[in-house]
Protein backbone atom coordinates (compact mmCIF):
# COMPACT_ATOMS: atom_id res chain seq x y z
CA UNK A 1 0.00 0.00 0.00
CA UNK A 2 3.16 2.31 1.06
CA UNK A 3 4.46 1.87 -2.39
CA UNK A 4 1.31 2.89 -4.64
CA UNK A 5 0.96 5.91 -1.91
CA UNK A 6 4.37 7.39 -3.00
CA UNK A 7 3.50 8.71 -5.98
CA UNK A 8 -0.03 10.32 -4.93
CA UNK A 9 1.89 11.86 -2.06
CA UNK A 10 3.65 13.56 -4.54
CA UNK A 11 0.82 14.90 -6.01
CA UNK A 12 -0.37 15.96 -3.21
CA UNK A 13 2.68 17.46 -2.34
CA UNK A 14 3.06 19.83 -5.62
CA UNK A 15 -1.12 20.38 -4.92
CA UNK A 16 -0.36 21.98 -1.76
CA UNK A 17 3.05 24.02 -2.58
CA UNK A 18 1.01 25.67 -5.02
CA UNK A 19 -2.02 26.25 -2.95
CA UNK A 20 0.18 27.80 -0.50
CA UNK A 21 1.85 29.94 -3.09
CA UNK A 22 -1.38 31.06 -4.36
CA UNK A 23 -2.52 32.21 -1.01
CA UNK A 24 0.86 33.46 0.19
CA UNK A 25 -0.43 37.10 -0.06
CA UNK A 26 -3.15 36.67 2.79
CA UNK A 27 -1.21 34.65 5.10
CA UNK A 28 -0.61 36.57 8.32
CA UNK A 29 1.29 35.02 11.43
CA UNK A 30 -0.46 33.17 14.21
CA UNK A 31 0.78 36.15 16.60
CA UNK A 32 -0.99 38.65 14.70
CA UNK A 33 -3.97 37.04 14.67
CA UNK A 34 -4.26 36.18 18.33
CA UNK A 35 -3.71 40.39 18.88
CA UNK A 36 -6.53 40.84 16.70
CA UNK A 37 -8.81 38.28 17.96
CA UNK A 38 -7.94 38.85 21.47
CA UNK A 39 -7.05 35.38 22.01
CA UNK A 40 -5.14 35.15 25.30
CA UNK A 41 -4.95 31.40 26.00
CA UNK A 42 -2.85 30.14 22.79
CA UNK A 43 0.99 31.74 23.92
CA UNK A 44 0.56 29.73 27.08
CA UNK A 45 0.45 26.35 25.14
CA UNK A 46 2.63 26.71 22.47
CA UNK A 47 6.22 28.24 21.94
CA UNK A 48 6.73 32.00 20.69
CA UNK A 49 8.47 31.05 18.00
CA UNK A 50 6.18 28.55 16.38
CA UNK A 51 3.70 31.15 16.71
CA UNK A 52 5.44 33.79 15.03
CA UNK A 53 6.48 31.27 12.26
CA UNK A 54 3.22 29.44 11.43
CA UNK A 55 0.67 31.40 9.06
CA UNK A 56 -3.14 31.84 8.83
CA UNK A 57 -5.49 31.98 5.86
CA UNK A 58 -9.19 33.09 6.47
CA UNK A 59 -11.16 31.78 3.40
CA UNK A 60 -14.45 31.15 2.24
CA UNK A 61 -13.94 27.55 1.86
CA UNK A 62 -11.44 25.38 3.01
CA UNK A 63 -8.71 24.31 -0.02
CA UNK A 64 -8.81 20.32 -0.15
CA UNK A 65 -7.01 18.07 -2.71
CA UNK A 66 -8.49 16.27 -5.07
CA UNK A 67 -7.87 13.47 -4.19
CA UNK A 68 -10.23 11.60 -6.84
CA UNK A 69 -8.59 13.14 -9.84
CA UNK A 70 -5.57 11.96 -8.28
CA UNK A 71 -6.49 8.47 -8.31
CA UNK A 72 -7.20 8.39 -4.85
CA UNK A 73 -10.58 7.09 -4.90
CA UNK A 74 -10.75 5.30 -1.35
CA UNK A 75 -10.32 8.22 0.67
CA UNK A 76 -12.52 10.28 -0.80
CA UNK A 77 -14.90 10.91 1.69
CA UNK A 78 -12.03 13.01 2.72
CA UNK A 79 -12.55 15.50 -0.49
CA UNK A 80 -16.19 15.73 -0.07
CA UNK A 81 -16.39 16.80 3.99
CA UNK A 82 -16.40 20.56 5.07
CA UNK A 83 -13.72 21.71 7.01
CA UNK A 84 -13.64 25.02 9.57
CA UNK A 85 -9.91 24.21 9.34
CA UNK A 86 -7.08 22.61 7.22
CA UNK A 87 -3.33 22.80 7.93
CA UNK A 88 -0.60 22.36 5.29
CA UNK A 89 2.77 22.31 6.67
CA UNK A 90 3.51 25.98 8.20
CA UNK A 91 0.40 27.23 7.31
CA UNK A 92 -3.28 26.87 8.39
CA UNK A 93 -6.80 27.70 6.62
CA UNK A 94 -9.77 28.88 8.51
CA UNK A 95 -13.54 28.92 7.24
CA UNK A 96 -14.44 32.67 7.77
CA UNK A 97 -17.86 31.71 9.89
CA UNK A 98 -15.28 30.05 12.23
CA UNK A 99 -12.13 32.55 12.35
CA UNK A 100 -13.50 33.68 16.13
CA UNK A 101 -13.35 30.19 17.49
CA UNK A 102 -9.91 30.23 19.65
CA UNK A 103 -10.15 26.17 20.05
CA UNK A 104 -10.11 25.82 15.87
CA UNK A 105 -7.06 28.19 15.73
CA UNK A 106 -5.70 25.02 18.54
CA UNK A 107 -6.28 22.51 16.60
CA UNK A 108 -4.92 23.69 13.47
CA UNK A 109 -2.13 24.56 15.39
CA UNK A 110 -1.59 20.87 17.15
CA UNK A 111 -1.73 20.13 13.56
CA UNK A 112 1.19 23.02 12.71
CA UNK A 113 3.22 20.88 15.69
CA UNK A 114 2.58 17.31 13.73
CA UNK A 115 3.94 18.68 10.16
CA UNK A 116 6.98 20.69 12.02
CA UNK A 117 7.86 17.54 14.13
CA UNK A 118 7.18 14.87 11.22
CA UNK A 119 8.16 16.97 8.41
CA UNK A 120 6.23 17.22 5.23
CA UNK A 121 6.51 13.79 3.82
CA UNK A 122 6.49 11.96 6.64
CA UNK A 123 3.15 14.16 7.83
CA UNK A 124 1.27 13.63 4.70
CA UNK A 125 2.35 9.79 4.78
CA UNK A 126 1.35 9.29 8.11
CA UNK A 127 -1.74 11.28 7.80
CA UNK A 128 -2.59 9.58 4.51
CA UNK A 129 -2.35 6.10 6.13
CA UNK A 130 -3.92 6.68 9.37
CA UNK A 131 -7.06 7.74 6.57
CA UNK A 132 -7.16 4.41 5.10
CA UNK A 133 -6.73 2.42 7.68
CA UNK A 134 -8.88 3.81 10.02
CA UNK A 135 -11.27 6.79 8.46
CA UNK A 136 -10.95 10.73 9.53
CA UNK A 137 -12.11 10.58 13.20
CA UNK A 138 -10.32 7.81 14.20
CA UNK A 139 -6.73 8.55 12.37
CA UNK A 140 -4.43 8.52 14.78
CA UNK A 141 -2.96 12.57 13.59
CA UNK A 142 -6.49 13.63 13.89
CA UNK A 143 -7.27 11.58 17.53
CA UNK A 144 -4.27 13.34 18.94
CA UNK A 145 -5.19 17.01 18.26
CA UNK A 146 -8.98 16.55 19.04
CA UNK A 147 -8.08 14.94 22.44
CA UNK A 148 -5.83 18.00 23.26
CA UNK A 149 -8.59 20.40 21.89
CA UNK A 150 -10.70 18.70 24.19
CA UNK A 151 -8.82 18.74 27.18
CA UNK A 152 -8.00 23.01 25.50
CA UNK A 153 -12.05 23.39 25.85
CA UNK A 154 -12.74 21.83 29.28
CA UNK A 155 -9.14 22.48 31.53
CA UNK A 156 -8.97 25.77 32.11
CA UNK A 157 -5.60 25.35 33.14
CA UNK A 158 -2.64 25.91 30.61
CA UNK A 159 -0.40 23.12 29.74
CA UNK A 160 2.52 22.77 27.40
CA UNK A 161 0.93 21.23 24.30
CA UNK A 162 3.48 21.89 22.31
CA UNK A 163 6.00 19.81 24.07
CA UNK A 164 3.64 17.03 24.98
CA UNK A 165 2.86 16.53 21.03
CA UNK A 166 6.21 16.58 19.74
CA UNK A 167 7.10 13.88 22.98
CA UNK A 168 3.92 11.83 21.83
CA UNK A 169 4.88 12.47 17.76
CA UNK A 170 8.53 10.89 18.43
CA UNK A 171 7.73 8.15 20.68
CA UNK A 172 5.00 7.10 18.13
CA UNK A 173 5.73 8.13 14.52
CA UNK A 174 9.58 9.00 15.00
CA UNK A 175 11.35 6.70 16.27
CA UNK A 176 8.90 2.84 15.83
CA UNK A 177 9.04 3.60 12.60
CA UNK A 178 10.00 -0.15 10.26
ZN1 LIG B 1 -7.79 18.13 12.42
Amino acid sequence: MLLSLLPRILMIRSWIERTLAAHAGEARPVGEILEARGFRRLPDYFGASLLERVRCVTVERVPVPPLASMGLRLITGFESRHYAGITYGDTYFVDRRYERSESLHFHEMIHAVQWDCLGFDRFLLAYARGLLRYGYARSPLEVMAYDHQRRFETDPYPYPAETLVREELLARFVRHEP
